[in-house]
């Protein structure tokens, strides 16, 4: 009984800070996609009109501070809901790793209790209800190949990317997104990534131009203090990967291979290194396919 949703990863095929708004958000300019990579989350409605979750994971919290359980208290206020729900949440996606995890999870709680509980909003209703709670949000609910912009809430939906291989790597470290932005804030960003760019590539099936122009401007940030992101990236372009890079704020790596073979050479000589404990061999994806 219930709904069970899946709740895929993204990596940034792109990343920009263009700005800053007088609130303190950031403006960025983002390629997102959604990788293979999912947590599995079901919805059970309870009678008493509590709101709970249970998960086996101790890195994410199980309390009122979880995403999901803010989504179903917002629902519950603005829509004078009366029901509760019961969610159990199987964590697969490295926690705070740049993976937004933890908006994807949201975006699902989303899509669940918008059925469980009858709601039915429409998909824009629903991000517009989400920005509230996190700027990722929105993009987990509408998934696959986008641009982000403004706080992340503008959305457009881009061709789905080339097929390619992919090695996701989360180095054992804790990265403060807060610290990255604030690092970033006093330094002068003298190369901004060309999205544009990159998006003509996707948008003309280009794996090879697109792998040239992937840049994400908190990288030079994140791998200056953490060492062991450069190191991950050189073990897999050692393999073959047409590029590898870091994904949001880091500290996670993804690798990009167009040769299924070398992928899985990459994928096991990080996992030899014992560089990233959380590694994954996966695909990119479109979830609404
Ligand atoms: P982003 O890429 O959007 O910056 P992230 O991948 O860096 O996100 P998350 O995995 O979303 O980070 O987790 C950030 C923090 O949010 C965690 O430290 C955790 O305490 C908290 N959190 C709340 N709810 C969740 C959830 N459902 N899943 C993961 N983390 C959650």
């Amino acid at each position: 009984m219930g709904i069970t949703e899946k709740a895929y990863g993204k990596i940034n095929l792109g990343l920009d800070v263009i700005g800053r708004r007088d609130d303190g958000y950031h403006l960025v300019k983002m390629i997102m996609q959604n990788v293979d990579i999912y947590d599995t989350l079901v919805f059970e409605e309870t009678d008493d009109g509590s709101v709970s979750v249970v998960s086996g994971s101790d890195k994410v919290p199980c309390d009122e501070s979880n995403l999901v359980c803010r989504v179903a208290n917002q629902l519950k206020e603005n829509f004078g809901i009366t029901k509760g729900v019961k969610i159990s949440l199987d964590k697969k996606i490295p926690v705070a790793a740049g993976m937004a995890g933890g908006s994807a999870d949201a975006a699902a709680a989303y899509r669940a209790l918008n059925e469980l509980w009858g709601i039915g909003l429409d998909e824009k209703k629903l991000c517009e209800l989400a920005v509230k709670l996190g700027a990722d949000i929105p993009y987990c609910i509408v998934g696959g190949t986008a641009l982000s912009e403004g706080i992340g809430e503008e959305l457009t939906t881009l061709k789905d990317v080339p097929d390619f291989s992919l090695v996701v790597a989360k180095p054992d470290i804790d990265v403060s997104t807060g610290w990255v932005y604030k690092e970033l804030d006093s330094s002068k960003v003298e190369v901004h990534p060309d999205i544009d760019g990159i998006r003509a590539s996707i948008e003309s099936g280009d794996l090879t131009k697109m792998c040239s122009l992937i840049d994400n401007v908190l990288e030079k940030v994140t791998r200056s203090k953490y060492s062991v992101i450069g190191e991950i990236e050189q073990i897999l372009l050692q393999n073959g990967a047409l590029g590898a890079y870091m994904t949001g704020s880091g500290p996670t790596v993804f690798a990009i291979f167009d040769d299924a073979t070398k992928a899985e050479e990459g994928y096991r000589a990080v996992r030899e290194s014992n560089l990233a404990p959380e590694c994954f061999l996966t695909r990119p994806i479109n979830p609404n396919r």
